[in-house]
């Protein structure tokens, strides 16, 4: 793990060492790892014919799709910049990410490409276009993508050729990403990320389950361990991609690719294809532990469900345990960490359901004053700020928001936290969530995992609604499990068990499906205070 690849054209190289291991596998689309890479060089070439050079960015926007994982190693490849685009993104804001990266080649798959080509024209500084699976005729100037890359549904074919020399020349520290966060708290930013933040996401949590193992009495492996694992969010967020993909390709796994979250169909996929690790979002495994098949398939190959990116309840760790009888795993990251951060599993989850974790062995945490002035005891709440190789040195084309963020290394999170005397992160709220009732604090993060331990919830939010003489009183929204009951008051009285009497929801609203959510499995808070009037 020492030598792990500080650099995405290495790793894409090494890959080539699994050869006929199956690397990704959609619908009835198997691809190895020979295969890939082959696409992968081939890709390159072309980007390079067609101009792409050091720096350069190319915007894609697509699905879950085995392009996406041989566009993204191409353009690392040649030394330019990968931009990710969100797939659920309408036009208007596929031609903010556009612009804003100044991408000179786009590539789209055929929804987006329906969805988007009216725009393309008003667009400058983007080069070419092209569309990959479209569903109809491509009109110029839109190009298919087999220009780029032939034999679409073959790459075994693909004549034997070795990376472009571009590969060669790139350091560690060059650009190779941007990432846009996922919007929950304004606009979204572009994070600009190096070869190593990515990379360090592979070492990072090798150390950290090397020591999970270590604490549980084990020896850990010499050499990583191929799985395979169902990736069911989309790659254009920065978990998928540098934690689940980047530590597949590192371990020669096999990663079974969903075009779109549906879980049915991620319980027959489970099955068919035996796999050990899934998980993503903590929204995926709830719907997992809900769905009114699961009994019907066989899950005995599941090993580990894991997630991040957004709070956990305490109740889910459990019902991992014992109801999957597969280990249930957490972490804390954001897009302007490139990876994984905080990393919790094992007993150690068990016995602090409420914690994201203990950084990974690379990084740093501390807890500090909201307005930055000093460093807060532990045990205390505060703003979370993290340090370490995975942390990207700022926003894309954004100096102003880049030097209020980063400082001196030290990412500040926006997210207020504290740290017990063992080093485990427990996460409390958003600085923007936190409820004001009256002068008293309410982390909505508490309330929430209160509301989910009662046994018809299975999904919850707390927000802060205007009050006239209290300033903000918190409300909830609540969906229940398929034929469960809980009244308003009944909610109320369960929390107020639990919790002071000022933290009880003043309002609980029910809703049919469970709470909006944006692409990146983060509930749309905003969306939800609109269902309360002022009070
Ligand atoms: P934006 O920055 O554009 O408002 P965002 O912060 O939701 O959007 P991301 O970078 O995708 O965009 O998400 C990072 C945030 O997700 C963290 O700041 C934190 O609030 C939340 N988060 C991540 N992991 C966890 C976790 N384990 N527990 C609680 N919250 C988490
Ligand atoms: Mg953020």
């Amino acid at each position: 793990w020492k030598n792990a690849p500080p650099n995405l054209a290495l790793l894409i190289a090494f890959s080539r060492s699994h050869g006929a291991r199956e690397f990704v596998i959609h619908e009835d689309e198997r691809v190895t790892y020979d295969a890939h890479f082959r696409a992968v060089a081939h890709l390159a070439h072309k980007l390079a014919e067609v101009g792409v050079g050091k720096g350069d960015r190319v915007a894609f926007a697509m699905r879950n799709l085995p392009e996406w994982t041989a566009i993204f190693f191409a353009v690392a490849s040649v030394g330019a910049v990968a931009v990710p685009l969100n797939a659920w993104w309408s036009a208007g804001e596929l031609s903010y990410g556009i612009s804003d990266s100044g991408a000179k080649l786009l590539i789209l798959d055929g929804d987006r490409y329906d969805r988007f080509k009216g725009e393309l024209p008003a667009l400058t500084g983007l080069e070419r276009v092209f569309v990959t699976r479209p569903k109809g005729a491509i009109e110029a100037p839109a190009e298919s993508f087999d220009a780029l890359l032939p034999q679409p549904n073959d790459w075994a074919a693909l004549p034997e050729i070795g990376l472009h020399p571009a590969a060669a020349t790139i350091a560690p520290e060059d650009d190779v990403v941007i990432f846009y966060t996922s919007g929950t708290t304004g606009a979204p930013k572009g994070a600009l990320g190096t070869h190593r933040n990515m990379a360090t996401n592979i070492y990072s949590s090798a150390y950290s389950n090397a020591r999970a193992m270590l604490r549980r009495g084990e020896m850990p492996p010499t050499a990583p361990v191929p799985k395979v694992g169902l990736l069911v969010i989309p790659l254009f967020h920065v978990t998928a991609c540098s934690a689940s993909l980047m530590g597949t390709v590192a371990s020669g796994g096999t990663i079974v690719l969903m075009r779109r979250w549906d879980a049915g169909e991620a319980l027959k996929l489970i099955e068919r294809e035996r796999v050990q690790l899934t998980g993503g979002v903590p929204t995926i495994a709830w719907q997992l532990l809900e769905h009114p098949d699961r009994d019907k398939y066989d899950l005995s190959c599941l090993e580990a469900i894991q997630y991040g990116g957004a709070p956990a309840a305490p109740e889910l760790v459990r019902r991992i345990e014992a109801e999957f009888g597969a280990a249930p795993g957490s972490g804390w990251g954001m897009t302007e960490t490139m990876a994984t951060v905080t990393q919790h599993t094992g007993e150690d989850y068990l016995n602090r359901p409420d914690s994201c974790g203990p950084p990974v062995p690379v990084a740093e945490l501390k807890i500090m004053s909201v307005d930055g002035a000093q460093e807060l005891p532990i045990g205390e709440v505060g703003e979370l700020w993290a340090r370490g190789p995975m942390i990207v040195k700022g926003y894309w084309n954004k100096p102003e928001a880049t030097a209020e963020t980063f400082v001196d290394g030290w990412v500040r999170t926006g997210d207020l936290a504290r740290l017990d005397d063992e080093g485990f992160c427990y996460i409390v709220d958003r600085a923007k969530d936190i409820v004001i009732r009256g002068g008293e604090n309410i982390y909505s993060i508490e309330v929430e995992n209160v509301l989910y331990a009662h046994p018809a919830v299975t999904d919850a939010a707390l927000v802060g609604v205007p009050h006239r003489t209290l300033g903000e009183v918190p409300a909830a929204v609540v969906h229940l499990c398929p034929g469960c009951d809980a009244s308003e008051a009944e909610l109320q009285d369960w929390v107020g068990r639990h919790l002071a009497a000022f933290k009880v929801p003043s309002a609980i609203r029910f809703v049919d499906s469970v709470l909006p959510r944006n692409a990146n499995g983060k509930i749309l808070k905003g969306e939800l205070r609109k269902m309360f009037p002022a009070q």
